[in-house]
């Protein structure tokens, strides 16, 4: 019999956790011809989260949790989850019912019967968002996309199935600076897509404010593309070329019409805009060392501090 495991992020969800817990699990047991686990990842949370994740495993021994040592962000919180799953299929789905799992069937079904290895869902609106945030978002899928090659699909959202063979090939990209969305395109694999439209949280509130989003989808870039260095040295390329030629002019101008000194006032222009691109590249230079100091130092991607898996077993290494 097949297994599929459902692994959910959880940071404070204190609030939706049962409900989500009885939502899916109504939906898992129409499904016979598998069996499943619910793994719950507490991502270091402050409120009663963990609490209502080991009262909900005592009363059913196909919830399992696992509790990180703090709050490691969702990424590091899904790829913990992934590492501890041992079902043939897994779904990472959030805690707060934004992703419907009525589709958890179909999804299934697209895998086993239509050879497909993973099934993606995508919202096709962005109903109940400030408006000014679908802008940025938008707005930087375009951005993104031109710049990287890994596929990263505008709506995309986390909540899919992946068989194992997917599974274990996310979780050979071991890398620190985690961008999901980035990861799932790269590795490529068939992928099915699944499309509905935004459902608001069920209750509580979200994690990210537009300040962090803003810093995520900038990692994302870094993570995901080097073209913001290429830029960086065509822009200093193209400076040489009109200096170069500022030269030429200056010389020129000089031998004809005499008059070697005027000219302060586009001197200092000149001056701060150069120093401004300058800093500007050395800032570029600075993100992409800066990710590359955090990953020579290999550390790990989560710590445990508790859970109902393997009891013996040690901190996550990787
Ligand atoms: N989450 C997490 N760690 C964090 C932030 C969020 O595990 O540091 C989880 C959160 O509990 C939820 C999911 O990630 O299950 C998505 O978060 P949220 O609903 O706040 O994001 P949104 O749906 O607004 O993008
Ligand atoms: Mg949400």
């Amino acid at each position: 019999m097949k297994k599929i495991s459902v692994v959910v992020p959880c940071y404070n969800e204190s609030q939706v956790l049962e409900i989500f817990y009885k939502a899916v699990t109504a939906e898992l047991i129409k499904i016979p011809e598998c069996d499943y686990e619910l793994l719950f990842v507490d991502d270091g949370s402050s409120d009663d989260t963990l609490k209502i994740m080991k009262s909900l495993s005592e009363k059913d021994d196909k919830v399992l949790y696992i509790s990180l040592s703090r709050n490691f962000g969702k990424e590091a919180a899904m790829y913990a989850g992934m590492q501890k799953s041992t079902g043939d299929y897994v779904v990472i789905m959030d805690a707060d019912l934004q992703d419907p799992p009525e589709l958890i069937p179909q999804m299934l079904s697209a895998l086993e019967n239509e050879g497909y290895d993973c099934a993606g869902s995508r919202r096709v609106t962005r109903k109940g968002e400030p408006p000014i945030r679908s802008f940025f978002a938008r707005l930087f899928y375009k951005i993104i996309n031109k710049m990287s090659d890994a596929e990263i699909v505008d709506g995309a959202r986390d909540f899919q199935m992946m068989s194992r063979k997917v599974v274990d090939s996310i979780l050979m990209l071991k890398e620190y600076n985690r961008f999901s969305k980035g990861i799932f395109g790269w590795i490529g694999f068939k992928k099915k897509w699944f499309e509905y439209e935004n459902v608001e949280r069920a209750a509580g509130e979200t994690k990210w404010s537009f300040w962090k989003l803003f810093m995520y989808a900038l990692q994302g870039i870094v993570a995901f593309s080097t073209a913001p260095l290429v830029f960086a040295s065509f822009f200093g390329l193209l400076c040489c070329v009109l200096a170069i030629l500022l030269i030429f002019v200056t010389i020129f101008r000089t031998l004809v019409f005499g008059d070697p000194t005027a000219g302060w006032p586009s001197l200092v222009c000149i001056i701060l805009l150069l120093s401004g691109i300058q800093m500007f590249g050395i800032g570029i230079l600075g993100q992409y060392l800066a990710k590359t100091y955090l990953e020579t130092k290999n550390r790990p991607i989560y710590l445990i501090s508790e859970t109902n898996i393997n009891k013996n077993e040690g901190q996550a290494k990787d």
